[in-house]
């Protein structure tokens, strides 16, 4: 895969595009690019590894739904996170032909990445590109959500080893709704990927 090729795809998808050399530059860019906004953040095990919260929140209205002490509290900022200016978050899978794909169980992570702010960033490390389109959903629904189902220590199959989706019914399924960004939303006016050509996140 060249970094390139993926770049003009995302461009010719009407995002704008910045790539970096590891977590540490990116996390740098975006300190310095927001200031004094009110953020979202969408989850993203990326997004804590950089971390986003600490950094951004020194100088910017930064409401992040994994701050939050129970379900309540959650709930509560998750439903500030759709209105804000800017929304942060993360994709579960990426196509080398620039479309985006996530998986999501309570749907704050979509919803945001939808629609309501002026501006929205995707922090993407490039583990998570894969040749096609099809191989991206493959890896949101058989790689991404299972480790995620692990982190949080869920109560489904694939939590156990996080080795693959078992389709499950379990009452804690993360995977309800699953979205694929062909191209940038029309009423968000600057969808931005922030590229990090290191091994980041799930
Ligand atoms: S559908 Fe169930 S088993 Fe499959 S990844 Fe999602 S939570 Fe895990």
């Amino acid at each position: 895969m060249k970094i390139e090729t993926v770049m003009e795809a995302l461009i010719k998808n009407r995002y704008s595009v910045h790539c970096f050399s590891s977590g540490e530059e990116a996390a740098d860019y975006l300190d310095r690019s927001l200031n004094g906004k009110v953020i979202g953040f969408g989850d993203s095990a990326t997004m804590s590894h950089m971390k986003l919260y600490e950094r951004l929140s020194a100088h910017n209205t930064v409401y992040d739904p994994n701050q939050s002490k129970d379900n309540d509290e959650f709930l509560e900022i998750a439903q500030k996170c759709l209105t804000t200016e800017v929304f942060l978050t993360s994709v579960n899978a990426m196509s080398e032909t620039g479309e985006l794909v996530n998986i999501d169980g309570t749907g704050n992570r979509i919803a945001g990445s939808l629609f309501g702010h002026e501006k929205v960033y995707f922090i993407i490390s490039t583990n998570k590109i894969e040749p096609t389109l099809e191989k991206a959903v493959w890896r949101a629904r058989n790689i991404a959500a299972p480790k995620n189902a692990m982190r949080y220590k869920l109560r489904t199959p694939c939590a156990v080893k996080g080795d693959r989706c078992y389709d499950c019914s379990s009452p804690d399924r993360i995977c309800n709704a699953l979205t694929i960004h062909m191209k940038k939303m029309n009423d968000i006016e600057d969808v931005e990927i922030v590229l990090i050509n290191e091994e980041l996140g799930f």
